[in-house]
């Protein structure tokens, strides 16, 4: 047994670690939050540091990184700025993880060098506004028209759609539930598309969007993995599941930390009877559960990914991982309101930005109740 990163992996989170206290200092996060702007400057920074090539494979320009590798990634964004780190993950897991494992041959030489040199971006389109938790229900439909098939329908909370360049949209194409949905790589600039951003509580510049689909002409060689992978959207979507989870679980891992160590520094500095309030044992009492169960959620996920990398079968810890990781920092982030008592509940401090932010991890990429559905069906109930 053995719980430490190999070298390679502490230096990744060394360098990451790095950028994110170079180039993110705390007005700029604040006013990307406040002024709700995409980062694209910071993405840039990224790309051009290599870090949107991580998960792709050598052949098309990549570092040919694990999901440890993502996660770490993902966490330590997440610390400074979660929205940069959801900007990149559109790139790296709605790209490159999606492209990667179910794209034809021309489709990953055509997208995977671009999307690794930050010119490409990607958004990823399932949720439709009565097919949320019940995506199997979408009604978007692609209806086929000689080479081409005429895509309508609207999809919900898109994140990134308005400045991507190719929204992976799921869509319906025969009667079946599961096996009657085929994805189709479509290019934002077609005639008949438009995104509409959502003001949203928490990650702030994410441009999460309410996109319409207006009678869209996409050629068939634009379904995802090619015209012979009709009707294979479910599954194809299926395969990106334990990825989805480990990432969205290292973001709020990175977001716990933040607010566990600003409540942390804040008791103790604030003093009240004469102490530092952090020595009060409601208050120690508190930092120590949210410091232990923020270890705990850690080893979950880093536990779920090392079973996902040896290829072992792991849908019941990533759905675990997503589930607890999530509560957790949404725990942590409270009581972080909490310990700073009526400073905490102000804009000038950074724990409500921490609190809005997490709120949405234990809502996007299946919500807690659907995680626990799953578990549940895993232990036989
Ligand atoms: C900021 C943001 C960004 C997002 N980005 C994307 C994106 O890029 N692409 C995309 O496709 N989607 C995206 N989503 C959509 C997200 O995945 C959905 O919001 C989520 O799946 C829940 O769907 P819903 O909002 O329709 O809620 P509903 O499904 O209507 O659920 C409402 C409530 O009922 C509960 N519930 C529903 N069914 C059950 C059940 N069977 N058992 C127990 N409880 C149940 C839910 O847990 C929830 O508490 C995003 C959402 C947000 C808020």
């Amino acid at each position: 047994m053995d719980f430490r990163f190999t070298e390679e992996q502490n230096m990744l989170k060394e360098t990451v670690r790095r950028f994110v206290e170079a180039e993110i200092p705390r007005e700029l996060a604040v006013e990307i939050d406040e002024q709700d702007r995409f980062p694209h400057e910071l993405l840039q920074k990224l790309s051009d540091l290599g870090f949107m090539g991580i998960n792709v494979s050598e052949e098309y320009g990549g570092q040919g990184g694990d999901i440890i590798d993502q996660m770490i990634l993902f966490e330590e964004i997440s610390k400074k700025l979660p929205v940069l780190a959801w900007a990149a993950g559109n790139i790296i897991l709605y790209g490159n993880e999606i492209i990667g494992t179910n794209g034809s041959r021309e489709q990953k030489e055509k997208y995977l060098p671009k999307l690794v040199r930050g010119e490409l971006k990607f958004a990823y389109a399932l949720t439709e506004p009565n097919a949320g938790s019940d995506a199997v229900s979408i009604r978007t439909k692609a209806v086929a028209d000689g080479d081409y098939y005429l895509i309508n329908g609207s999809k919900m909370f898109i994140t990134g759609a308005g400045i991507a360049d190719i929204v992976v949209t799921n869509t319906r194409t025969a009667e079946s539930k599961f096996k009657g949905i085929t994805d189709f790589l479509v290019e934002t600039r077609s005639e008949g598309f438009s995104a509409t951003p959502i003001r949203d509580l928490g990650y702030r510049g994410s441009n999460t969007c309410e996109v319409h689909y207006d009678n869209i002409r996409v050629p068939k060689e634009n379904i995802l993995g090619g015209p012979e992978c009709l009707n294979h959207g479910w599954k194809q979507m299926m395969r990106l599941l334990n990825a989805e989870r480990l990432v969205l679980s290292s973001c709020a891992l990175g977001i716990g930390e933040a607010a566990l160590d600003y409540a942390l520094n804040y008791a103790k500095e604030r003093e009240q009877f004469g102490k530092p309030i952090g020595s009060f044992q409601a208050i120690t009492h508190m930092l120590v559960e949210m410091a232990t169960e923020l270890e705990a959620a850690r080893h979950l996920a880093y536990y779920a990914a090392w079973k996902e990398t040896q290829g072992m079968e792991c849908v019941k810890e990533t759905s675990m991982s997503k589930y607890y990781c999530s509560e957790v920092a949404k725990k942590i982030a409270l009581q972080g309101v909490q310990i700073l008592g009526g400073y905490g509940y102000t804009m000038e401090y950074d724990a409500q930005r921490f609190l809005r932010d997490v709120l949405v991890l234990s809502i996007g990429g299946g919500t807690t109740q659907i995680q626990k559905n799953i578990i549940g069906k895993q232990l036989g109930l």
